[in-house]
C-alpha cells in the first residue's frame, strides 16, 4: 500500500520534444520536485526550427540535436529510451513498446505532430519529408549528387508554402547553387498564408531573389517516383489544368497529423485529432492526464473546441516552450491538491530562415530582413536551447568559430 502511494506521487512525460522536454527541464529547476521520468525513443533532442541550418552546414549536428543523456544528467530526471504503446488511464499505468508496464501519478502526453500526405497517390511512398536528422542527411545526399552529375533541368518539388516550404525552397536554392530549379508548390493563393505581412514580403523577394519557381493555387495530384502530377486552378475563369513534371525529388511540408498513443478510456479529440483539454491542460475528463505541444487543442471557457482561427494557439515550438512552465507548476499543483493555473499563449511574434546567412523577423514592434535578422534569430534561438550547459557550450562554439 505504501509502495502504490509513493508511485502515485511521479510524473512520466511521454515524448521528448518541445512540450515533453522542456516540461521535465522546468520541473527539474523546481525545489522538492516529483520523480519525473521522460520517456523518448530517440537518442537525440530535435531543436526543429534550426533544422535549415543544419541542413546547410551553417550549424552542427550536436548543437541543434543533443543527445538526451548529456541534457539530463545531474538533474534529477530519468530517460527511458522506449516508445509508449497504450495509455490505461483506469489503472494509471502504461505500456511500451519494449514491453514494460510503468505506473503514473501524473501522465504528460507529448507526443507532437507527424506529417499529412492527405491520401495523395503516391505521395507518402515517393516524398522525402522534412521533420527528422534522417530526412536532414537525405536531402544533403540528394544536393550533393545534383551537383555532381549537372544533368539539364533537375527538378526538386517542395509541396507546399508555409514556412517549412518557403525556408526549404531558399536553403535549398542557395545549396543546389544552380544545379537544380526549386519548385514551390502551393495550393492557396500565396505563400505564408498566417504570416505577418512584413514576413510574407521578404519570403516573395527571397524566393524570387533564389529563382525558386512559385505555383500558386496549384494542387498535387500524385506523385511517382520521379515525376508529379499538377492541377492548376488560375484566378478567373481560366479552366483549370493539369501538368506533370518530371522531377529528381518531391519534398513534402504540406500539413500536418496528430495522434497519441491509445488511452482507454479514450479521451476527447477535436476533427483533427488533437486531445481536447482545459485552460490548465488537463484532459478533458481525465483529471490525471495533461497535454503539451502541437497535440494539446484547448477548450474556450464557453465549452467550445479551440478551432475557431485566433481562439486555438498555433502548432509551433514557441507555444509548447510556454506551456512547459506552467504544466511544471500544474503537475506539481496537482499532486498537492491544489488549484491549477490557466495557460496563456503570449505571441512573441516570428521569425523566419531565407536562404544561406538570411531571415526575416517581426517581434516586439521590431520588422528586420537580411544577415543582421539571420544573426538575431539565431541569438533569440540560442537562449532557447535546452538547459543552459548546452546553451554555453554552443555559445562557446560560435565564439570560437567567430573571426572578426
Ligand atoms: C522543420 C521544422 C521547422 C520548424 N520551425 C519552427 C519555428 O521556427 N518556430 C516554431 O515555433 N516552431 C517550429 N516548428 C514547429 C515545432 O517544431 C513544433 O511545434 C514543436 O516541435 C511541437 O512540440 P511537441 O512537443 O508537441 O512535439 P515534438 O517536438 O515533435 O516532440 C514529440 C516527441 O514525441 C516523441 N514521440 C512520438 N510518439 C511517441 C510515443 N508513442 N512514445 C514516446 N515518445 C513519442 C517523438 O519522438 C518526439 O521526440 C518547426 C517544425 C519543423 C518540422
Amino acid at each position: 500500500m505504501q509502495g502504490h502511494r509513493e508511485k502515485a506521487q511521479n510524473v512520466v512525460i511521454v515524448g521528448g520534444g518541445f512540450g515533453g522536454l522542456y516540461t521535465a527541464l522546468a520541473l527539474a529547476q523546481r525545489k522538492n520536485h516529483p520523480p519525473v521520468l521522460l520517456i523518448e525513443p530517440n537518442d537525440r533532442f530535435l531543436f526543429s526550427p534550426l533544422l535549415y541550418e543544419l541542413l546547410s552546414g551553417e550549424l552542427r549536428g550536436w548543437e541543434i540535436a543533443p543527445r538526451y543523456d548529456g541534457l539530463l544528467a545531474g538533474r534529477g530526471l530519468a530517460w527511458l529510451q522506449d516508445r509508449v504503446e497504450r495509455i490505461d488511464s483506469h489503472n494509471h499505468q502504461l505500456h511500451t513498446a519494449a514491453g514494460r508496464t510503468l505506473p503514473y501519478g501524473r501522465l504528460v502526453i507529448a507526443t507532437g505532430a507527424q506529417s499529412n500526405t492527405f491520401a495523395v497517390p503516391g505521395a507518402g511512398q515517393h516524398s522525402l519529408g522534412f521533420r527528422s536528422l534522417a530526412d536532414v542527411e537525405r536531402l544533403q545526399r540528394l544536393v550533393a549528387l545534383l551537383k555532381s552529375q549537372r544533368r539539364p533541368l533537375q527538378r526538386i518539388a517542395v509541396v507546399g508554402a508555409g514556412p517549412t516550404g518557403v525556408e526549404l525552397a531558399c536553403k535549398l536554392a542557395d545549396m543546389a547553387e544552380g544545379s537544380a530549379v526549386i519548385e514551390l508548390i502551393e495550393q492557396g493563393p500565396q505563400v505564408l498564408p498566417q504570416a505577418r505581412s512584413f514576413n510574407r514580403e521578404q519570403a516573395a523577394l527571397a524566393l524570387q531573389r533564389r529563382d525558386v519557381r512559385l505555383r500558386t493555387r496549384t494542387q498535387v495530384e500524385a506523385v511517382e517516383a520521379e515525376a508529379i502530377t499538377l492541377r492548376c486552378q488560375p484566378e478567373g475563369d481560366s479552366p483549370a489544368h493539369s501538368e506533370t513534371l518530371a522531377v529528381r525529388a518531391v519534398v513534402w511540408t504540406a500539413g500536418l497529423s496528430f495522434r497519441s498513443p491509445p488511452i482507454d478510456p479514450a479521451p476527447a479529440c477535436d476533427s483533427r485529432g488533437r486531445l481536447l483539454c482545459g485552460p490548465d491542460l488537463r484532459l478533458t475528463g481525465h483529471g490525471d492526464l495533461f497535454v503539451a505541444g502541437d497535440l494539446a487543442a484547448p477548450v474556450d471557457p464557453d465549452g467550445a473546441a479551440g478551432e475557431a482561427p485566433g481562439v486555438a494557439p498555433p502548432a509551433t515550438a514557441q507555444v509548447a516552450f510556454q506551456q512547459a512552465s506552467v504544466l511544471a507548476t500544474n503537475l506539481i499543483r496537482s499532486l498537492r491538491g491544489e488549484p491549477l493555473e490557466p495557460f496563456q499563449w503570449n505571441d512573441l511574434g516570428e521569425m523566419i530562415s531565407l536562404g544561406v546567412g538570411e531571415a526575416s523577423l517581426t517581434a516586439a514592434g521590431v520588422t528586420l530582413a537580411g544577415p543582421a535578422a539571420y544573426q538575431l534569430r539565431r541569438l533569440a534561438y540560442l537562449t532557447r536551447l535546452p538547459g543552459r550547459p548546452h546553451q554555453l557550450r554552443v555559445a562557446a562554439g560560435w565564439l570560437a568559430d567567430w573571426t572578426p
